[in-house]
C-alpha cells in the first residue's frame, strides 16, 4: 500500500520521505518463542539516539531473533512469539493500531549477507528503498536523493560514473554499502545491522566501520558482531548476550564499551570479551 508522506517544507524537490529525526530505543522484558522453545527471556535493554549499540555474545543466543524483534522484522519468518514490550522514543512499535510498515520504515535493516538486486541498477536499487516501504518517489529529487544515500554509505565517488551497472557488479563490501544506502532511502531513525562485515574482507570491513562512524551523526545504530574488536571500535555500549545450556538467552551485562571489555562486573563477560569462549 502506498503511503502519503507530507513533503519537508525546507526540501521541496526532495522525494518524498520521512524526514530525519534519531530515536532512542527501548526493549523491555522481551521474551520470544519459537512454538516451545524459549528463545529470549526478560531482555531488556536501553539503546540511546545517536550512539551505537553492539549486541554481543556466541553463536545461539538469540541476537538476531532480538533484533529483529526491534523492527518486527520477526513477523515476517513465522513462528516466533512475544512478551514485553519495544518503545521507540516512548512509543510502543506493537501498540495496536500501529502500523507494521511504520516500524520497519522506522527502523531499518542491514543484513550479513549483503543483499541487493543484482540485475537493477546501483540507482534503482537506492530508489527501491523507498519502494519497499510502500513509498513513491517523485521524479524531482531523485537524483539528489540517490546521491546523498550513496555518499553517507561511503559509496558516491567510486560509482557516480556508472550508476546504471547492476547491483550485482559490485565487490562485496561495496554491495554491503549499496544495501546501506538503500535501507537509509526512507530516512530511518534507527539502523539495525546483522553482522554486516562477516561476509567481508578486512578492507571492506574497514570501509564500513568508517561508514557507522559518520552514519552515528544522524542515526541510532545497532549491530551485532562476532568481533570483539569491532566492538570496541565502533561501539558506544555493549550488550553481552548469553544462553547457557538449554536455557533462553538473557543478557548478562551492558554498558559502555570501554567499562565492558576494560571492567566487566561478571566474569563471563570477562570471558567472552577476551576470547576465552
Ligand atoms: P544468534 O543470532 O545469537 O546466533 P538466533 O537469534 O539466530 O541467535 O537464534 C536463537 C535461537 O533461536 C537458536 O536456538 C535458534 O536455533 C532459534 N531460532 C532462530 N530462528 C529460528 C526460526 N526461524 N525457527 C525456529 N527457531 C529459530
Ligand atoms: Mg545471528
Amino acid at each position: 500500500m502506498t503511503e502519503t508522506i507530507p513533503l519537508p517544507a525546507a526540501a521541496p524537490n526532495r522525494p518524498r520521505t520521512v524526514a530525519a529525526s534519531p530515536a532512542t530505543l527501548e526493549a523491555e522484558a522481551v521474551s520470544a518463542w519459537f512454538g516451545d522453545h524459549k528463545v529470549l527471556d526478560r531482555v531488556s535493554l536501553h539503546m540511546p539516539a545517536l550512539e551505537v549499540t553492539a549486541l554481543i555474545g556466541p553463536s545461539g543466543c538469540g541476537k538476531s531473533t532480538f533484533l529483529r524483534i526491534l523492527n518486527r522484522m520477526h513477523e515476517l519468518i513465522g513462528s516466533a512469539s512475544l512478551a514485553g514490550r519495544v518503545l521507540l522514543d516512548g512509543e510502543d512499535i506493537y501498540d495496536r493500531g500501529r502500523r507494521i510498515t511504520r516500524a520497519r520504515r522506522e527502523i531499518g535493516m542491514v543484513f550479513q549477507k549483503p543483499n541487493p538486486f543484482p540485475a537493477m541498477s546501483l540507482y534503482d536499487n537506492v530508489l527501491a528503498g523507498l519502494k519497499l516501504n510502500g513509498i513513491k518517489a517523485a521524479r524531482d529529487g531523485r537524483d539528489d536523493l540517490v546521491e546523498e544515500c550513496l555518499t553517507k554509505a561511503g559509496l558516491w565517488r567510486e560509482v557516480k560514473d556508472r550508476l546504471r551497472q547492476p547491483g550485482g557488479a559490485l565487490s562485496g563490501g561495496q554491495q554491503q554499502r549499496l544495501c546501506i544506502a538503500r535501507s537509509l532511502a526512507v530516512r530511518p531513525r534507527v539502523l539495525l545491522m546483522d553482522e554486516p562485515c562477516s561476509a567481508l574482507d578486512p578492507t571492506s570491513t574497514r570501509r564500513i566501520e568508517e561508514t557507522i562512524a559518520d552514519l552515528k551523526e544522524e542515526v541510532t545504530i545497532v549491530i551485532v558482531t562476532h568481533n570483539m574488536q569491532q566492538a570496541a571500535r565502533v561501539s558506544d555500549h555493549c550488550a553481552f548476550f548469553l544462553a547457557e545450556q538449554g536455557t533462553p538467552g538473557v543478557v548478562v551485562e551492558h554498558g559502555p564499551t570501554d567499562e565492558m571489555f576494560n571492567s566487566p562486573q561478571d566474569s563471563r563477560t570477562a570471558d567472552y570479551v577476551n576470547g576465552r569462549f
